[in-house]
């Protein structure tokens, strides 16, 4: 079709809708429009290139595929231009002049369902007519092989422009009149400042697979240069790639000035495709486990980045892998919300775990010192994993690490203490507490210690959780050292006798507040008194977190146990034939109670009446 003279034609309903927004809305992120402009470049050299394949005379001026970037600071103008397949007149009218896109006729769908929400239009990327964000005009001259070349003008006002024109060459060229803000006259970004368009290409199409040209000043003058890195470097070999470069492509994307502690790079070729460029970093965030920590995933799509910290690729324990996921299957304007329930996202999220377990526990197998690194800085997130997971159990249970009475500096598996228990031994033993020294200096160790038994040193606030999730591991059950039952005492042990009976009957009596019972110990060798949680629920150190976190889930059930052998209950034993209602049996049985809880991590109710009673019993004693 020829025509002589300017046409002037209006836009379609919907289109001038979107135009509308996209000029007036005070949509936040107008760089990205670069983004969307470069790559309708990069699937115009695409189309050719294909094309090509069954018609070789389409690209036989053989030129090199390129889009290309122009900056005039004079002028206010933006240009970009390609060699890609161009568009005849028909097709400009159809391409840009109605918006028979998906993306574009998606958004305006959810536009429709949902007139007020303004930030949809941050959700779609809408190609093209994204341009007049940060454009007040822009004309577009483009030309396929053979045909007129044609000039397409608009200033998003409602019409547009078309007629022919004078091209010599294949492709597209768009250029933007910018509006005044996003120039260096404005407070806008400026989209004239080369360095700032070398910024952005960088960030987001950095891995465009056509090199990406500008004309940029250097000392001497200025030079063309090229701006993109082209070859995603996920998408080389794992063996083209050095250790070297991985490196350095992490240091420089992911914001990290040590060396990733673990690089894991793969591929899936099935249902859905991808690659995964995934890396564990040296240390953990200090706000990892902040609800405003930001997830260090990107997610491309044929080289294009569609989405920074796309947690929705990595289950929530694994937040702290860094690393990106390429895949064809989603379109460049897929919205977060459309993510969420996407479904090659679930399959490539699932693979992605799957993938990072896998890494870990070879890890664990292979290089036992660098996984103690990793079980130092993440080990609460894996622990993390099974306490909100409890269906991941299985999966993640060995990988969990733990210190050991047996062991000094390293630390154990459970498939590695199960290893190491005598054929006898029916149960797991674990205690909890703030560090060694303390927990081995607990009354309570005392008759494990005794029996050299090995005991799980649990020192953080999740290990006594997750333990108690998983209640069992190879069917030996978990048994706390700091509860009540913990089968170990001997047999022989003598009944009790009537007249302990009735004294610990009177203690317990008057501790009718505080303590579910008390009774005479079996794991005391040399303490005189301790408290233990009861065999279910909480115990006293999950109810210690809670209160930390603020949260009454109530309290955990306490029994105090009385050393048999120890001078004290000697002592007790005598006041109470004395007189078994004396008030000193009232006053020392709060006296132990709160010691004993004191020794548990918890203040005495009444500090002040309690360092009296004290202060009153030792100026007794002589
Ligand atoms: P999308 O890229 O999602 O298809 P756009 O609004 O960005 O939507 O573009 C609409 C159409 O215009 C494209 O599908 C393409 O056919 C055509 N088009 C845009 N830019 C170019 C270009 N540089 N070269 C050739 N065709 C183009």
């Amino acid at each position: 079709m020829t025509t002589q003279q300017t046409e002037t034609k209006e836009f379609q309903a919907q289109t001038e809708q979107l135009l509308d927004l996209m000029i007036n809305s005070i949509y936040t992120n107008q760089e990205i429009f670069l983004r969307e402009l470069i790559s309708n470049a990069s699937d115009a050299i695409d189309k050719i290139k294909f094309k090509a394949l069954t018609e070789p005379e389409l690209i036989a001026d053989d030129s090199e595929f390129e889009i290309n970037l122009e900056v005039d600071q004079e002028n206010n103008l933006f240009i970009i231009s390609d060699n890609g397949i161009g568009m005849t007149y028909e097709d400009v009218i159809e391409n840009i002049g109605t918006i028979a896109q998906s993306g574009t006729k998606e958004f305006l769908r959810k536009l429709k369902q949902d007139k007020e929400n303004i930030d949809l239009i941050g959700q779609f990327g809408v190609g093209f007519y994204s341009s007049f964000m940060v454009a007040e005009k822009v004309t577009l001259i483009t030309k396929a092989v053979g045909e007129e070349a044609v000039k397409w003008e608009s200033t998003g006002d409602g019409t547009y422009s078309i007629e022919d024109a004078v091209k010599k060459e294949r492709g597209t060229t768009i250029k933007l009149k910018l509006r005044e803000e996003f120039t260096a006259q404005g407070d806008e970004e400026d989209f004239t400042d080369p360095q700032t368009i070398k910024n952005l290409v960088k960030q987001y199409s950095n891995y465009v697979r056509y090199p990406i040209t500008m004309e940029v000043p250097t000392e001497e003058g200025t030079e063309v240069q090229t701006l993109n890195s082209m070859t995603p470097l996920w998408k080389k070999n794992e063996d083209e790639v050095s250790e070297e470069e991985y490196t350095e492509f992490y240091k420089r994307n992911f914001t990290d000035w040590q060396e990733p502690l673990e690089t894991i790079h793969w591929s899936v070729e099935g249902l859905v495709k991808f690659t995964g460029l995934l890396f564990i970093p040296q240390t953990a965030p200090n706000d990892l486990f902040s609800p405003d920590f930001k997830t260090g995933i990107k997610l491309y799509s044929k080289d294009n980045l569609i989405m920074e910290e796309c947690q929705e690729l990595l289950p929530n324990y694994l937040q702290f892998v860094k690393g990106l996921i390429d895949s064809p299957d989603f379109s460049l304007n897929i919205s977060r919300e459309m993510l969420q329930n996407n479904k090659q996202l679930k399959v490539i999220a699932k693979n992605a775990e799957k993938v990072i377990l896998r890494n870990l526990k070879k890890m664990l197998n292979n290089q036992r010192e660098k996984y103690e690194k990793f079980w130092q800085e993440f080990g609460k997130a894996i622990k993390g994993g099974i306490y909100s997971n409890p269906d991941k159990q299985d999966k993640l249970v060995d990988l969990l690490l733990f210190s050991s009475s047996h062991l000094e500096e390293e630390k154990t598996t459970l498939a590695e203490y199960v290893e190491r228990m005598p054929e006898e031994q029916e149960s797991i033993y674990y205690v909890v507490g703030q560090d060694r020294t303390s927990i081995e200096n607990l009354p309570q160790m005392e008759l494990v210690q005794d029996k050299d038994l090995e005991v799980l040193y649990l020192l953080d606030e999740v290990a006594e959780f997750v333990i108690n999730i998983l209640g069992d591991y190879q069917d030996f059950e978990f048994k706390s050292v700091l509860r009540e039952d913990l089968d170990l005492e001997d047999e022989s042990e003598t009944e009790e006798e009537e007249e302990v009976e009735g004294l610990l009957e009177k203690i317990k009596e008057h501790l009718a507040d505080k303590v579910d019972d008390v009774r005479l110990s079996k794991r005391l060798k040399s303490s005189a008194v301790c408290l233990v949680s009861g065999q279910q629920g909480l115990s006293m150190s999950m109810e210690k977190v809670f209160n930390q976190m603020e949260q009454n889930l109530g309290q955990a059930q306490r029994i105090l146990e009385l050393n048999p052998n120890h001078q004290l209950f000697t002592t007790l034993q005598e006041i109470y034939n004395q007189d078994p209602e004396a008030e000193t049996l009232q006053e020392y049985s709060e006296l132990l109670y709160n010691l004993s809880s004191l020794v548990e991590g918890f203040t005495p109710e009444d500090p002040v009446e309690f360092t009296t009673k004290i202060t009153d019993l030792m100026s007794k004693a002589k």
